[in-house]
């Protein structure tokens, strides 16, 4: 088995064929700076543009990088989080291989690994050629979960960050479905600091986060960090119940002192009818949010498939691995299934 790496970059990948060659060249350039050891994880989400060819290529003429080939597209949580289980390095780094995360920001991340941060994200003081929409509902996102969640998430960070293994050790233990990995190792605790970087355009390439997906991540995000939207259902009960005493009240007493039957018509019946049902729907839809991820949760399966790996040795298979046991706890659970192994280097 080979020295254990000083730095792990771990990089998600789904059709990004385009990006692979000049991420690859600015990450060599990046960690070569350095002057210490380094690896550099690809994992395939299940791409369907060459990406994979690619990744072969280039894993084929440089024994520092391995390619995590996942058996489908797992999402892009998922894929991050198989790269941290293979992870060796004292400090892993995650990255986007799309190069809205430039590289070269990574030497300043381990600058403060070195003052003795475990967590340095990265903070996006600017964002370039990104459309207003995405901007505006990044920016709202980011300060809501920031006032919802139990934890100090910091805003606008995405996963572009540094974590110590001691961080990756413990993320490797958390092995919820639904996953929102930047809130993750905030959660973690230790030391943790941020430093501010100028998101890039992707260089190549559309956004793989359409609408739909955002939604569903926002909400992974919510549900797995608060049960705000729960709480919040006792206050609009009590808002509506204020609401039926003072309209009652006024009934009363203008059926006492005037002698007038107040009855409202038919559309105020049924306007009323529709809201109320709507607000009810709608908490429906919350509770049924928690109780999905629950049960999710409960089927334990695991997180994700490994179809084929290049360049790691098997004793690396996360299925190996011999997991930190806390004291009292059970041993911390595979970390994802595999089928056949394809060691091609
Ligand atoms: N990605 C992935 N699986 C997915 C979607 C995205 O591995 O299902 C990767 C993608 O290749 C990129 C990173 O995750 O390296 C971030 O995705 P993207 O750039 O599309 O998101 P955005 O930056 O637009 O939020
Ligand atoms: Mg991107």
């Amino acid at each position: 088995m080979s020295a254990r790496p000083v730095y792990s970059i771990v990089a998600p990948v789904y059709n990004e064929a385009g990006n692979l060659r000049r991420f690859y060249d600015e990450v060599v350039a990046a960690l070569d700076s350095t002057g210490e050891t380094w690896e550099l994880l690809f994992v395939d989400d299940g791409s369907s543009d060459g990406s994979m060819e690619i990744m072969l290529g280039l894993a084929a003429a440089d024994s520092r990088l391995s390619v995590i080939g996942l058996a489908r597209n797992f999402g892009h949580q998922i894929a991050v989080t198989a790269g941290v289980d293979y992870a060796r390095g004292q400090a892993v780094i995650l990255i986007d291989a799309d190069l809205q995360d430039p590289p070269a920001v990574i030497p300043r991340l381990i600058e403060k690994w070195k003052e003795g941060f475990h967590v340095v994200y990265a903070v996006r003081s600017e964002r370039r050629g990104e459309s207003i929409w995405k901007r505006l509902s990044a920016k709202l996102f980011y300060r809501l979960i920031h006032r919802i969640t139990d934890i100090d998430i910091p805003v606008d960070t995405g996963d572009f960050r540094l974590m110590d293994e001691q961080v990756a050790q413990v993320l490797r233990q958390m092995r919820e479905h639904h996953r929102f990995v930047r809130g993750m190792t905030s959660w973690v605790g230790f030391k943790q600091t941020g430093v501010e970087y100028a998101r890039e355009q992707r260089y190549w390439g559309v956004t793989k986060y359409p609408l739909r997906k955002m939604i569903a991540f926002a909400l992974d995000a919510v549900t797995s960090f608060s049960f705000f939207p729960l709480q919040i259902m006792i206050y609009v009960s009590f808002v509506l119940a204020s609401a039926s005493l003072v309209v009652g009240a006024v009934v009363a007493i203008l059926r006492l002192a005037r002698g007038e039957a107040f009855f409202g018509g038919q559309a105020t019946t049924i306007v009323l009818l529709l809201l109320l049902s709507s607000f009810q729907l709608f908490f429906l839809f919350i509770i049924g949010q928690y109780v999905a991820r629950t049960y999710n949760e409960s089927r334990d399966r695991p997180l994700y498939v490994v179809a084929s790996t290049i360049g790691l040795e098997s004793a690396r298979a996360p299925t190996q691995r011999a997991p930190v046991a806390l004291a009292g706890e059970r041993q911390a659970p595979e970390g994802g299934a595999e089928g056949t192994r394809n060691d091609g280097v």
